[in-house]
């Protein structure tokens, strides 16, 4: 399959220079892909027969299947069908700020993180660049309205699926196209140094953060498989790295865990892990699954949690939650094998 969604404007530049066409018809062809959202070759009159035919013979206009929606308040969960039949999920939340979705970037995941939901179906394949860009266009078209911030918080790990992952952002950044802000994007990983390093070189104003979850390398080894490969002290530095390079802040996201990583000592811990950086923690109220028999601190400890980190300088806020009714929260979508 080769979908004309899984090319960036600077792939068709190239196409149309290949077969010796002028390269600004890539910049109308995505102008009838993102802008006027055209999804039928034949009405994109200004490109002329011969052009309409070679791309007819190259590419597809594909689209993905919304399977169902679960409505919440202020949140919506779909569910998609692919073209091989395998089921991906999507969370479409409404902010004073504006609308967010997050997105899947793999069918399952192979991380293994022994608090999440989505990774209890080990990964059957990456997902394809259309395949992010279609989890956009499809819920644009459903809502008849543009969705402003984008997070790859859905089921996958992003930097498992780098390349598709960086196509896909240059594709939806472009202004020429869907025109979503960098600073509008946020990619999130569980600690894959050597793509964390790649990433930095890129130097995208995107938003990188990072599931910590833990404050020592034995808690973490618990929890997160991910640290026996990559260690806490490699992944500070190499967060550290990203920081010098790019001048940007990180997010920490850390998982409220009852008894597991909620004591006075993990956040203590955490203060000097942290301390002096150019980031902030994202206090997450753990979503507690059918499936998983971690439980969600008491509010109590998790303001005590809270007020430590304040009182040592570290930014901290506590997430707000979406989407629990209808399980479309953090950590409990799922590929449906
Ligand atoms: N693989 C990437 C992208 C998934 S993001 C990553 O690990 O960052 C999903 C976020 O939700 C991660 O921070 C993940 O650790 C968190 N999460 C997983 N299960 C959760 C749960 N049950 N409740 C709250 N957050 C959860």
């Amino acid at each position: 399959m080769n979908s004309i969604y899984s090319y960036t404007r600077d792939d068709f530049i190239n196409y149309f220079i290949n077969i010796n066409e002028k390269k600004f018809k890539a910049d109308q062809l995505f102008d009838w892909l993102y802008k006027k959202r055209v999804v039928n070759f034949d009405l994109m009159n200004n490109l002329n027969k011969n052009v309409i035919s070679k791309l007819k013979n190259d590419f597809i206009i594909n689209n993905i299947l919304i399977l169902k929606k679960d409505i919440g308040k202020d949140v919506c969960k779909y569910l998609f069908k692919l073209h091989d039949d395998e089921k991906i999920e999507a969370v479409l939340m409404y902010h004073d700020y504006g609308i967010s979705l997050c997105i899947s970037t793999q069918v399952g995941c192979n991380m293994s993180c022994s608090f999440c939901e989505s990774g209890r179906l080990k990964k059957r394949r990456n997902l394809e660049v259309c395949e992010m860009v279609l989890q956009i266009l499809e819920i644009e078209k459903d809502i008849k309205n543009r969705i402003s911030h984008i997070v790859l918080m859905g089921i996958g790990e992003p930097f498992d699926n780098y390349d598709n992952v960086i196509k896909f952002i240059n594709i939806i950044n472009d202004n020429k196209g869907i025109d979503i802000g960098a600073r509008h994007i946020t990619i999130s990983t569980c600690g894959i140094i050597p793509k964390i390093i790649e990433f930095s070189n890129l130097k995208l104003q995107v938003n990188l953060a990072i599931s910590l979850h833990a404050p020592n390398n034995e808690l973490r080894n618990l929890i997160m498989p991910i640290n026996r490969v990559y260690s806490l002290d490699n992944l500070m530095n190499a967060v550290k790295e990203y920081i010098n390079k790019t001048n940007r802040r990180v997010t920490f996201e850390y998982i409220m865990l009852k008894g597991v990583n909620d004591n006075k000592e993990c956040a203590l811990e955490l203060c000097k892990l942290l301390k002096n950086m150019n980031c902030y923690v994202n206090l997450i109220p753990y979503n507690e699954t059918n499936n998983i028999q971690y439980k969600r601190s008491d509010m109590n400890i998790l303001n005590e949690f809270y007020d430590i980190l304040k009182k040592n300088n570290i930014c901290v806020t506590i997430r707000k939650e979406f989407g629990g009714l209808v399980s479309a929260a953090c950590g409990q979508l799922r590929s449906h094998g």
